[in-house]
C-alpha cells in the first residue's frame, strides 16, 4: 500500500496520526527509565499503519516537519499525563530538515514551557544520516538546542556510512546503537569487537549508549559486558499505546528481579570502579612499552605537575619527568628510570622498581612523589610492558620538627634515647 502526501497530511489534520511508546531499560537492573515516541497511523476503522509506509512519502516534503511537531505535541501531553507517577524522558524523532528551520531550539522550548515541562524530559532524536554533508548547520543546531537544555541522541548509529570522527565533534549526549549493528546472539568474535569499541569509544566521550532493537538474552547479556547504559527493544517491551505506556510508568517496575548490583555489574563498569578506586591513591597512572620506547599516561586531578602530553616517547618522559624535579633528585630519577637499565632489571628478574623523590607542583612547591614501576607481561607480544604509579607522600616536615624537638629533650643523648623518641612517634602513627 502506497499513499500520497495528501492522504498523510489529511490523515494527521484527522488526529489519525498517534504516538507509540517505546520504553527504555536500565541494561543492569532492568527498570523502565526512559521511552521513545514513535509515529502510527490508526486508521478510523482501527487498522495500524507502520510509519515504514508513509514516513519515507512524508520525507520528501516539510509534511514530515508537522508531523514531527505534532508527535513532538503528544509527547508533552503524554507527559503531562505523568505528574502524578514517575516521569520518564521522552525522546522524539526529528526529521533532517528540521536542522534548516529557523528557531528550532525555541520553539521546542515554548512548546515544552506551554505545558509546564522541564525541558530535560524531552530528548531530540536526530539520524545519523541526516549529518553527512551537513556538518556545519547541523552543530549549530545540536548546540542551539542543548543550550536550550534538550539532550540530543544520535539515532541509527552503525546504519549507514558511520564516521567516528564526525560523532566525535557532534556534542551529543546519547548515541544510539542501530539493531542492524547486533546480531541474533552477538555470537561473531569479529562483531563483538566493534560493538565493544563502539560502546568504549562512545562512553569515553562522555555518551550514554542505548541499543535498538535487543530481542535476545545472549545480545542482552553482551550489551551488560559493554556496560551499554540502555536497552530498547522487543526482549523488554514493544512499542504500545499511551494508555498502556502509561499503565507501565505507573507500576514502574523492573523486568526482571532486582539482583545485587555489584553481582549484575558488567565487567566494563567494574573496571571503571576500579579505576576510580586506584586513582584515589595514585592520581598518575602510566602504561608504558619499554621495547618500543612509547607510554600512555592516565592523570588524575590534583596531582603535583600535569603538564605533560598524555602519550609519547618514554625516553622524553624520562627527561621532562627529570626537569620537574628537585635539582638534587634529577641525576637518581633519570638513571632509576632509564629504559636501557629498567629493561635489564626485568630480565635479572625484578618484579618492582620504587624512587622517591621531590616534584615541583604547578604552584612552585616541591612535595615528595613515590613513583614504582611494576613489570607486566604482554599477553600479545614479548614486550617488555610497565604500569607506573605515582603517589604524593604526604608532607613530612611537621612530623620530623616534633621529633627534632623531643630529641633536643634528651638530657644524655645516646642510641637508645634517640630511638625510643622515634618508635614512639611511628607507632602513633603521626
Ligand atoms: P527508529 O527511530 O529507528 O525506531 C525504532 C524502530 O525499531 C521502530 O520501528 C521500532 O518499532 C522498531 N523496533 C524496536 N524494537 C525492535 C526489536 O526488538 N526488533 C525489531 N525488529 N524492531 C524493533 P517503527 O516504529 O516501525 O519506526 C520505524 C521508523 O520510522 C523509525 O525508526 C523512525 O525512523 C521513523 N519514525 C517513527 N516515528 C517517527 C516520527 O515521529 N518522526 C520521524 N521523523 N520519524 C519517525
Ligand atoms: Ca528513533
Ligand atoms: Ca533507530
Amino acid at each position: 500500500m502506497t499513499y500520497t502526501a495528501d492522504d498523510i497530511r489529511n490523515a494527521l489534520n484527522k488526529h489519525e496520526l498517534v504516538a507509540y511508546y517505546q520504553p527504555q531499560y536500565d541494561s543492569i537492573n532492568g527498570q523502565m527509565k526512559s521511552a521513545e515516541a514513535l509515529v502510527r497511523w490508526k486508521k478510523a476503522d482501527g487498522t495500524i499503519i507502520s510509519p515504514f509506509f508513509f514516513i519515507p512519502v512524508a520525507e520528501g516534503s516539510d509534511l514530515i516537519m508537522d508531523i514531527d511537531w505534532y508527535i513532538a505535541e503528544l509527547a508533552c501531553r503524554t507527559l503531562v499525563k505523568q505528574n502524578l507517577m514517575p516521569q520518564f524522558p521522552i525522546s522524539v524523532n526529528f526529521s533532517r530538515r528540521h536542522i534548516q528551520e529557523a528557531n528550532f531550539a525555541e520553539k521546542l522550548a515554548n512548546l515544552l514551557d506551554q505545558y509546564d515541562l522541564p525541558h530535560v524530559l524531552l530528548v531530540v532524536e536526530i539520524t545519523e544520516s541526516a549529518m553527512i554533508g551537513n556538518e556545519e548547520s547541523l552543530l549549530d543546531w545540536i548546540v542551539s538546542i542543548r543550550n536550550a537544555g534538550f539532550k540530543v541522541a544520535i539515532d541509527d548509529f552503525g546504519s549507514g556510512l558511520s564516521s567516528l570522527q564526525f560523532v566525535k565533534d557532534i556534542p551529543a549526549d546519547v548515541l544510539k546503537i542501530d539493531k542492524s549493528l547486533l546480531s541474533h546472539n552477538c555470537e561473531d568474535e569479529k562483531e563483538r569487537i566493534v560493538l565493544e569499541s563502539i560502546f568504549t569509544f562512545a562512553h569515553r566521550l562522555n555518551m550514554k549508549t542505548v541499543a535498538e532493537g535487543v530481542e535476545t538474552k545472549e545480545q542482552l547479556g553482551f550489551l551488560r559486558s559493554c556496560d551499554c547504559t540502555r536497552i530498547q527493544g522487543y526482549l523488554y517491551a514493544r512499542p504500545m499505546p499511551e494508555e498502556d505506556y502509561l499503565k507501565l510508568c505507573y507500576e514502574h517496575k523492573a523486568v526482571e528481579e532486582a539482583t545485587d548490583i555489584l553481582q549484575a555489574q558488567s565487567p566494563a563498569g567494574t573496571m571503571s570502579l576500579l579505576i576510580n578506586a586506584i586513582f584515589r591513591r595514585y592520581p598518575l597512572v602510566i602504561f608504558t612499552n619499554l621495547t618500543r620506547n612509547s607510554f600512555y599516561m592516565m592523570a588524575y586531578e590534583n596531582f603535583t605537575t600535569t603538564s605533560c602530553p598524555s602519550t609519547g616517547v618514554f625516553d622524553e618522559l624520562i627527561v621532562h619527568g627529570a626537569s620537574s624535579m628537585h635539582p638534587e633528585d634529577r641525576e637518581i630519577f633519570a638513571t632509576t628510570f632509564n629504559r636501557e637499565r629498567l629493561i635489564k632489571e626485568y630480565k635479572s628478574g625484578t618484579e618492582t622498581i620504587r624512587l622517591i623523590t621531590r616534584q615541583l607542583g604547578d604552584d612552585g612547591v616541591y612535595r615528595r612523589v613515590e613513583t614504582v614501576d611494576y613489570f607486566v607481561k604482554s599477553n600479545y607480544s614479548d614486550d617488555v610492558l610497565a604500569i607506573t604509579l605515582c603517589e604524593n607522600l604526604p608532607d613530612e616536615t611537621e612530623k620530623i620538627d616534633a621529633i627534632e624537638e623531643d630529641i633536643r629533650q634528651i638530657d644524655t643523648l645516646n642510641v637508645d634515647a634517640v630511638m625510643s623518641v622515634i618508635k614512639k612517634h611511628l607507632s602513633a602513627g603521626n
